[in-house]
């Protein structure tokens, strides 16, 4: 049975160490997730698989890491601080706020009154302090997307590397916005982490390129574990169109919370690096800029044909991580019961997203040799660099195969009597709770199969009876 509640996934991530509530000693910070053990190793296994999937894998990309706090004509120049806001109502009776698009049956949430404000504009982005005068100019915002970074970035890109159209800017990245109502746990919070590309093509042919990323990025989502039966698209209408979009399509995952946007995937025009040269020349700032053979000193780049600058049309797929890993979450989570009448809570994530690949048992904890033979077993697979192993030998066995099901690691190498006198140890399977018994040399290559995606239907032979 998978995830019907997200309440179930709530209290699986905290019990084996996914996620905390942030701050939770001082009684918390809404909005705020702080990832524990093995949330860390799921978000940076789904990121890593991002940045080789449109970075690694591809011939057009390039990557950045630009800063989170940016000069605050940024903003201004991007439509940011005049129109990155949410409809915000207060309610009369007991004072909360909410977004007022959230709010259902004009009603208050919390105590049901309907005397609520006309819903007013409400900026998402952070404001900070820089530097140590206070005084009204010296604030900086922290970023509410990664994007900017990358326009403002563009021709330095451009530059240094001598691209030409079509390509792309791909960045991973903390973004901030001050949500009205942050809710559903990692799904909407106030500090995330977005995987941006900014894909620059040339006019006429953004449309095109549009269609093929949302094609690209439902097909990635995919392979690393979602169901495309949990997967669909949703065309955003024109009056709900962000300030810059000409068109976006929102990828919809099925969360037990409903279908909900776990990436945009939109048609940002010219409108940011036009906005940005807009703003360079307004500020008589063009001159700063080293001009090159063909361009102006504007954010353009030769047309591939005629050479002369044309400013790009971007398409954007922007991609929220924590969405990403809640929606990894749902997915694999599911509970099953047992021929034995027990019921097993197991995460079947793919074992490329699993936090850990391997954990080692003892059969028995308190036999010298097999101990011993499991830290030589572990120590030899972690010296590949490859994966995440640990030695586990908290409970029996019975016990620590449940909490490893419940970690989501595939694969449980336990080491026996018989290992000591022929060299071999079984590796038990997570989903099936089949398993097979191989020389410890041949484990690695066994898992390195396995955590690729190689392992036929039937790799494990033997039954194991739980
Ligand atoms: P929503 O309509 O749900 O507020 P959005 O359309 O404003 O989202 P975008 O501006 O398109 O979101 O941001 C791109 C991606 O960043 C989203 O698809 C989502 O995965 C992620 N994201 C945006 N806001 C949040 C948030 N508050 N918490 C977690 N992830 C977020």
């Amino acid at each position: 049975m998978p995830a019907t509640s997200l309440d179930a996934v709530v209290s699986l991530c905290k019990r084996r160490g996914f996620l905390f509530p942030g701050s939770d000693l001082y009684g918390g910070l809404q909005g705020t997730y702080d990832y524990g053990p093995l949330g860390v190793e799921l978000k940076n296994n789904l990121k890593r698989a991002w940045w080789r999937a449109n970075v690694y894998e591809r011939d057009d990309m390039e990557g950045l890491d630009a800063a989170i706090l940016m000069n605050k004509l940024v903003w201004r120049y991007s439509g940011h601080e005049e129109t990155f806001v949410d409809l915000m109502v207060d309610c009369r009776a007991c004072k909360s706020r909410w977004r007022a698009d959230h709010v259902a049956g004009g009603k208050c949430e919390r105590c049901g009154s309907a005397d609520l404000t006309e819903p007013r504009p409400f900026n998402l982005m952070f404001r900070t302090q820089v530097g140590p005068v206070a005084d009204e100019e010296s604030f900086a915002y922290l970023r509410p997307e990664t994007a900017q970074g990358i326009f403002i970035n563009f021709k330095s890109v451009v530059d240094s590397t001598g691209r030409r159209l079509p390509f792309g800017i791909a960045q991973i990245g903390k973004a901030f916005r001050n949500e009205i109502t942050p809710r559903n746990f990692i799904f909407r919070v106030r500090e995330f982490e977005q995987m941006e590309i900014e894909y620059f093509v040339l006019p006429g042919e953004d449309e095109r390129w549009h269609t093929r990323w949302v094609e690209d990025r439902l097909a990635w989502w995919v392979s690393v574990g979602l169901s495309p039966d949990n997967l669909r698209l949703y065309h955003v209408p024109a009056d709900e169109l962000a300030h810059y979009s000409k068109a976006t399509v929102d990828l919809m995952y099925k969360y037990p919370i409903g279908w909900e946007e776990i990436e945009g995937i939109a048609n940002r025009t010219d409108f940011d690096l036009g906005a940005h040269s807009r703003g360079q020349g307004e500020l008589g700032l063009h001159a700063r800029v080293a001009p090159n053979e063909h361009s102006t000193a504007k954010l353009t780049i030769p047309h591939p044909d005629t050479q002369k600058p044309v400013v790009p049309f971007v398409i954007e797929p922007s991609a929220g991580v924590d969405r990403g890993v809640l929606a990894l979450l749902c997915e694999a989570y599911d509970e099953e019961t047992l021929p034995s009448g027990e019921t097993r809570t197991v995460l079947r994530l793919k074992p490329a997203m699993a936090p850990i690949k391997a954990a080692v048992v003892p059969l028995k904890r308190n036999a010298p040799e097999i101990v011993e033979t499991c830290k030589a077993v572990k120590r030899d697979l972690q010296r590949t660099g490859e994966m995440r192993v640990v030695y586990e030998d908290t409970g029996n066995i019975g016990k620590a195969y449940r909490r490893h099901d419940e970690a989501g690691t595939p694969y449980c190498i336990t080491v026996d009597f018989q290992t000591l006198s022929d060299d071999t140890v079984t590796i038990r399977d997570r989903d099936s709770m089949r398993q097979i018994r191989l020389p410890i040399s041949e484990v690695y290559d066994y898992l390195r199969r396995g955590i690729a995606g190689q392992l036929a239907e039937d790799a494990f032979e033997e039954p194991w009876t739980e």
